[in-house]
């Protein structure tokens, strides 16, 4: 027992970095072994991303429907896509031009440490309309799990970046990364002002699946008020690239798309 539970957590740990973005710069690349290690990433995760209306088993004081009174969707009928781990000088100039060519608002969920390398690409995404979203300084896997300062400080810090590149812009929103979600985190982003923000459909991009495998989690589980978790950043994001190609015109044609507002 004692050695399994070994292999489950090792296995979680290695793929912990993954759950939610893969870039080596802040966790291991995806293990080629182990479906045990699968089940411990997934352990950190909803179960299938079915979207449920706002309303239907809404946690007290929440509005949003999602775990530990997250935002799993947007409280409409609307659709929102949100992008994460940016922003990336590679994939996220490219992901703001799909969008720009199909008239698309999406929400940015950008990791402190990028945004200090990359204003620029903040305040391209701020000009175009983009909702702006905390993802934490470095993409702490465990930010739940630590003390109420050091979120704070975390947070803080994250929002400053974001500032210093966007002047006079306030953060609304902050998406805890791998979805680690802790009362105390989503506190925190509370009392900074920032609602938190899960999804209710998990493409699982960061795992390089192919663009038909991406596509096809959206068109088959996008239904109203579904938040859509997608990534510019954080590895290879060719795959989302591609897929976002025939995303964006499809839910075109079924949905209102919104940045989260
Ligand atoms: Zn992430």
């Amino acid at each position: 027992m004692r050695k399994l539970l070994l292999v489950l957590v090792a296995g979680c740990l290695a793929l912990a970095g993954c759950s939610d973005g893969d870039s080596p710069k802040w966790a291991a690349p995806l293990a080629s072994s182990a479906p045990a290690a699968i089940t411990g990433a997934d352990a950190h995760r909803l179960p299938a991303s079915i979207p449920v209306p706002a309303g239907s088993g809404t946690p007290a004081g929440s509005t949003g429907n999602g775990p530990m009174g997250t935002h799993r969707v947007t409280g409409t009928a609307d659709v929102a896509l949100t992008f994460d781990d940016g922003p990336s000088p590679t994939w996220t100039p490219q992901i703001l031009a799909l969008l720009r060519q199909h008239g698309i608002k999406a929400t940015f969920c950008m990791v402190g440490t990028e945004v200090q390398a990359y204003p620029n690409l903040v305040r391209a995404i701020a000009a175009d309309g983009h909702t702006l979203c905390s993802h934490s300084w470095g993409h702490e896997l465990n930010l739940g799990s630590q003390a109420e300062d050091a979120i704070r400080a975390n947070l803080t810090r994250t929002n400053q970046a974001i500032a210093a590149a966007v002047p006079g812009t306030r953060v609304k929103y902050f998406r805890q990364p791998g979805g680690n979600w802790t009362p105390r985190v989503v506190a925190v982003a509370t009392s900074l002002g920032m609602r938190s923000l899960h999804w209710a459909v998990d493409t699982n991009d960061w795992r390089k699946p192919g663009p038909d495998a991406i596509y096809n989690v959206v068109a088959g589980q996008t239904g109203p008020g579904a938040i859509i978790l997608l990534h510019d950043a954080g590895g290879d994001r060719s795959g989302t690239l591609a897929a976002c190609r025939r995303i964006f015109p499809l839910l075109k044609s079924r949905v209102t798309l919104i940045p989260m507002p």
